[in-house]
Order: C-alpha cells, then structure tokens, then sequence
C-alpha cells in the first residue's frame, strides 16, 4: 500500500501548523513549528523559496491547503482521499461531516485514538504488523472501516510491547466519547458513529467540498 514516507515535519511546515505526526516529539521544544520551539527559525515553508514565499489570498489556495492538512492529518494519498469525498457525497446527509466520519472511523485511526500508537504511523504499523484484531479476527487493513458494536483490541502478546505500554502511560490521550474502554484500554468499543463536535480536529471540511465540487 502506498504511503508518503518522506520527512513530515516538512508537511507541518508547509501547512504552518501542527499536524501531530511524530507523536511525542510534537509536543517538545523540538518541533520546528511549535510557538517556543527551540527550533523557531525553521517554521517557515520548506524549499528553497520557502523563506521568500509570499501566501497569496486566493480562494482556491485557501481551498486546496485545508484539503492538503486533511489528508496529511490522516495519512492519506491523494486518490484514496478523493475516493473517500466521492463516497461521502453519494451518502446522505452533509458530504463534510461524511468524509470526517469515514477518516475518523478507519481502523488505524481508531488504534491512534485508543492511545496504542503516539501517532496515526505507529498505529497505522500496528494493524499492518497484524497486532490489532476486531471482536477477536485479526484485521491487517487500515483502512477498514470499523462500525458501531464492534470491539477493536490488542493481540494479548502486544500488550506487553514496551512501545504501546508507553504511549498508553506517557501519552495519556483522552479516548474520544465515541469509543468505549475496557481491559485497561486494550480493548476499544466502538459506541456510535462519531458526530462533527466529537471529531476535534481543527479541519474546515466547508473548503474540502468547495475544493472538489468545482
Ligand atoms: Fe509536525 Fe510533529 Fe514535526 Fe512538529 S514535530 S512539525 S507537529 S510532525
């Protein structure tokens, strides 16, 4: 499956916020576009022009670089992430919210969420790595999209993993109200299909549908 694997700080640059994509680190001094970074003369976009590059107002840039940030919250390429808006909009219902809903809902995600990987790459790495089951089936596709009543859990072997162990006990991330714990946050239920206020990420999913409805 493909996947971007160059350096992402370079993403968060480019997008001038954070993106959280390099788990612990993002919430040190080390981050290039944290507000106290230690590294602050870097918060500027990447390439050679970066430093010099003027952002125009446009609306269609506006458009495209909230529908860039989307798809590099969740790791997605361009053409599954199109592939998703077209899906969304055949639903019923506001395409946005949808297309928040079926990111919110694949499978890495929810394993991010449940605090088992410090960042939607480990968790992601996870479920390729078959470390991740669903009421108890081994599931090995991240984009799977878990559904409501579904247990999602931790192959009992990967709970002693010194990795997971950590994220669950330093990263202390807040389980979402959509998803329900159990066996001491090894386990995940998915309660509901998440509603727009239960997705907190700061995503203007108006300007996504703008961008591909034209
Ligand atoms: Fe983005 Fe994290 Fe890198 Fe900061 S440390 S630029 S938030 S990936």
């Amino acid at each position: 499956m493909a996947r971007y694997t160059g350096p992402v700080c370079r993403l968060c640059r480019r997008e001038r916020t954070k993106l959280y994509l390099k788990g612990e680190r993002c919430f040190t001094m080390k981050c290039p576009v944290s507000e106290n970074s230690d590294r602050q003369k870097r918060a500027f976009p990447p390439g050679m022009h970066g430093r010099d590059r003027q952002r125009q107002g446009s609306e269609y840039l506006t458009q495209l670089r909230e529908k860039q940030k989307a798809r590099r919250i969740y790791g997605l390429l361009e053409k599954q992430f199109r592939n998703l808006y077209e899906e969304a909009s055949r639903r019923p219902g506001m395409t946005g919210t949808n297309l928040l809903q079926f990111l919110e809902l694949r499978l890495d995600n929810v394993a991010y969420r449940a605090g088992w990987g410090a960042s939607r790459a480990q968790a992601r790495q996870f479920v390729r790595h078959g470390h991740v089951t669903i009421n108890g089936k081994r599931v090995t596709i991240p984009s799977y999209r878990v559904r409501p009543g579904e247990v999602i859990g931790l192959k009992s072997v990967t709970r002693e993993n010194f990795n997971v162990k950590r994220n669950l006990d330093v990263l202390d991330r807040n389980v979402p109200g959509w998803l329900e714990t159990s066996e001491n946050g090894f386990n995940v239920t998915v309660r509901v299909v998440p509603q727009r206020e239960q997705i907190d990420e700061s995503i203007h999913e108006q300007l996504i549908v703008e961008l591909y409805s034209k």
